[in-house]
C-alpha cells in the first residue's frame, strides 16, 4: 500500500466513527425515547474522543508527510492533491491550537447553551451575559494564534469560509445594503395582501404533499429520507445515506413545504458529490455559504418562484381540495413571496433575511473588537433592528437572544447565510443562460434540466476545492456579487407589486 493509500484509508476511518456519531444526533433529534438522553450524550462523548485521538495521532501527521512526497508531482486537480491539501490545512489549523483551549472552548459552550436556553425562556441577558464575554474572550485568543491578520474576525470566517475577509464582506454587505434598503420600502409600500386559505391542514397529509414535491424535484428516497424534528435539518451518514427533516404547523402548509425544499436542496448537493470522493472530508459542500447557496436556490428561487406554482398548485389542491377549493396557483404565488420586516431572522422572507445577517455581523465584529461593550449589546442589538428593519424587539427573546450560535461560541457563521442567498442568485442566473427553458420546464413539473446543470456544474465537484477556485470553475465568476440578487428580487416584485 502506498502512503497516500493508507493516508485514505486513515481519513476513511475518521469519516466512518464521524458518520456514526451523525446517526446517533439524528437519532436523537427524531425518535430517540426521552429518558435515554443521558446515555446518548455519554455515547457522542465517547466517540468524540475516539475521534480527536485519531485526527491528532502523531501517525497520523506522518502519514500526511509521506504522501506529499509520494504526491508531489500530482496534478494541482487531482483527487490526490486536493485531499492532501484540505488535510495540510485541516491539521496546520489543529496544530496551532493548543488543546487547553479547545477544552475551555468545549467546556464554556455547553455551559453557555444551558444559560442561553434559561436566559431566552426568561427574555433576561443578564442570565446569558457573563457566558457570551468568557466565549468572546477565548475566541480573541483562538484568533490571535492565527495572527498576523488584518481582522480579528479573519481567522473565525475563515473556519466557515476558506479565504474570505471581514474586509471583503464589509465591501459586499454595504453594496448590497443600498440597494436592499431602499427596495423593500418600495415593496412593503406597495405590495397587495396575499395569504393562504386559513384552514387545518393535516399533518399526514402535508407530510405526503412534501414528500411527492421531493420526488419531482429529485431528492433520492433510495438514498435518503424525510422524517420529523423540532428544527429542520439535514444530515448524512455517506453519499448513499442523505437524510432530512420537515417541520409541521397544522395552519401554515407552506411552511413544511418550503422547509422540506430548504433541506432538500442541502441533501441534493450531497447526494451530488462525486463517488470517488466517499470516506474523505472532501464529500462536503464547498464552504457553508456554498451549502447554503444550494438550499436556497430550491427554496427561494424555484419554490417561490410562479413557475413552481404552476406546476405545484394542482398537486397542493389534489391533497387539500376543500382548504383550497377558492384558492389560486397566483394566489398561493404571492403568499409565498409576502414581505414583512418582522423581528425573528428564522421567518423572515426573501427581501429581509439578509438585513437580519447584516445586524449580527456588525454586532459580532464589534463585540470581538471591543468597541461594543457586552453590557451594552442588547441596547445596540435593538438600535440596529431599528435602523435596519424598522422594527424593534420589545424583550431580549426576540431580540439579541433569539439564535442558538454565539452560545456555542460561533462567531463568523452567520455571514455565510448571506453569501449563501447571494450565490444561489448567480447560479440561478448561470443556470438561466445555459439551460433552455429552464422555467417552462419547471411549470411543467420537470426539474430535471436544473438540476443536471447544478449536478454538473457544483455538486460534483463537493469540497475538492477551495471556495473562490469552485465558484471560479461551477460559475466562471471571480467573485460574489449582489447584483444578480437585487436583480431577480427586482424582477419578481416589479410583477407583484406592479411597479
Ligand atoms: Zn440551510
Amino acid at each position: 500500500m502506498t502512503a497516500y493509500e493508507r493516508l485514505r484509508e486513515a481519513c476513511g476511518v475518521i469519516r466512518d466513527l464521524e458518520h456514526t456519531a451523525a446517526l446517533l444526533d439524528w437519532d436523537q433529534q427524531t425518535f430517540m425515547p426521552v429518558n435515554a438522553e443521558p446515555d446518548r450524550v455519554a455515547q457522542l462523548t465517547t466517540l468524540a474522543g475516539v475521534i480527536h485521538e485519531k485526527q491528532t495521532d502523531p501517525g497520523f501527521a506522518r502519514l500526511l508527510e509521506q504522501a506529499e512526497a509520494e504526491c508531489r508531482d500530482c496534478p494541482p486537480d487531482s483527487v490526490q492533491a486536493c485531499l492532501i491539501r484540505r488535510l495540510r490545512r485541516d491539521f496546520e489549523k489543529q496544530s496551532k491550537v493548543p488543546v487547553d483551549l479547545v477544552k475551555q472552548l468545549a467546556e464554556a459552550a455547553a455551559q453557555a447553551h444551558s444559560a442561553w436556553a434559561g436566559a431566552r425562556e426568561k427574555a433576561q441577558f443578564s442570565l446569558f451575559a457573563p457566558h457570551l464575554e468568557r466565549l468572546l474572550d477565548l475566541r480573541r485568543q483562538y484568533a490571535a494564534l492565527f495572527a498576523p491578520h488584518e481582522s480579528i474576525y479573519d481567522p473565525l470566517l475563515d473556519n466557515f469560509e476558506e479565504g474570505f475577509t471581514a474586509k471583503q464582506l464589509d465591501v459586499l454587505f454595504a453594496d448590497l445594503r443600498r440597494k436592499l434598503v431602499p427596495l423593500l420600502r418600495r415593496i412593503i409600500d406597495s405590495q397587495p395582501p396575499a395569504e393562504c386559505p386559513k384552514a387545518v391542514y393535516g399533518e399526514k397529509e402535508q407530510l405526503a404533499f412534501t414528500d411527492e414535491v421531493l420526488h419531482a424535484i429529485g431528492y433520492d428516497f433510495t438514498r435518503g429520507r424525510q422524517d420529523q424534528s423540532a428544527h429542520p435539518f439535514t444530515t448524512g451518514f455517506s453519499l448513499n445515506d442523505v437524510r432530512i427533516t420537515t417541520r409541521i404547523f397544522p395552519e401554515m402548509p407552506l411552511s413544511a413545504l418550503l422547509s422540506s425544499i430548504h433541506e432538500c436542496g442541502h441533501a441534493l448537493y450531497e447526494q451530488g458529490i462525486s463517488r470517488e470522493l466517499d470516506r474523505t472530508p472532501l464529500a462536503d459542500g464547498a464552504s457553508f455559504g456554498f451549502h447554503e447557496s444550494q438550499s436556497r436556490l430550491w427554496e427561494n428561487l424555484v419554490g417561490r418562484s410562479r413557475a413552481f406554482w404552476e406546476y405545484c398548485f394542482p398537486v397542493f389542491r389534489r391533497y387539500f381540495p376543500e382548504q383550497l377549493k377558492e384558492a389560486s396557483a397566483e394566489q398561493i404565488w404571492r403568499a409565498v413571496n409576502h414581505v414583512e420586516a418582522t423581528l425573528i431572522r428564522t421567518e423572515s422572507d426573501e427581501v429581509t433575511y439578509n438585513l437580519h445577517i447584516m445586524l449580527r455581523y456588525e454586532m459580532e465584529k464589534e463585540l470581538l473588537n471591543g468597541t461594543l461593550a457586552v453590557k451594552d449589546a442588547p441596547a445596540a442589538w435593538n438600535a440596529k433592528s431599528m435602523e435596519l428593519l424598522g422594527v424593534e424587539p420589545t424583550n431580549d427573546s426576540e431580540g439579541i437572544l433569539q439564535d442558538i450560535h454565539w452560545s456555542m461560541g460561533e462567531f463568523g457563521y452567520f455571514p455565510t447565510y448571506a453569501v449563501g442567498n447571494l450565490l444561489a442568485a448567480q447560479t440561478w442566473c448561470a443556470a438561466e443562460k445555459q439551460v433552455p427553458g429552464l422555467e417552462a420546464e419547471i411549470a411543467k413539473g420537470n426539474f430535471r434540466p436544473l438540476l443536471d446543470f447544478l449536478r454538473r456544474k457544483v455538486h460534483v465537484l463537493g469540497a475538492r476545492f477551495t471556495p473562490a477556485e469552485t465558484l471560479r470553475r461551477s460559475l466562471d465568476a471571480s467573485e460574489i456579487v449582489p447584483d444578480h440578487f437585487i436583480r431577480l428580487l427586482e424582477k419578481k416584485y416589479s410583477q407583484i407589486c406592479g411597479f
